[in-house]
């Protein structure tokens, strides 16, 4: 699959975890900091993305990509 994630540290291909129920997603908020300016101040619920943890099998490290 060409969209495999990488670790940074190990460089071991990440396993894409799925976030059990919606207490993890409604504690993560992805704000950015382009907002302060309210440059994406305009933006609407529908656009904002959900984040996706991937884990590294190998070192265990945990990152997340915001995905739509
Ligand atoms: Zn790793």
């Amino acid at each position: 699959m060409s969209s495999e994630k990488a670790c940074p540290d190990c460089e071991e291909v990440l396993e894409q975890m799925e976030l059990q129920g919606t207490d993890v997603v409604e504690t993560l908020s992805i704000v950015s900091k382009a907002s302060d300016d309210g440059f994406l101040s305009s933006m609407r619920a529908d656009e904002i993305l959900t984040p996706v943890p991937y884990v590294c099998p190998n070192c265990r490290r945990t990152l997340l990509y915001a995905e739509k």
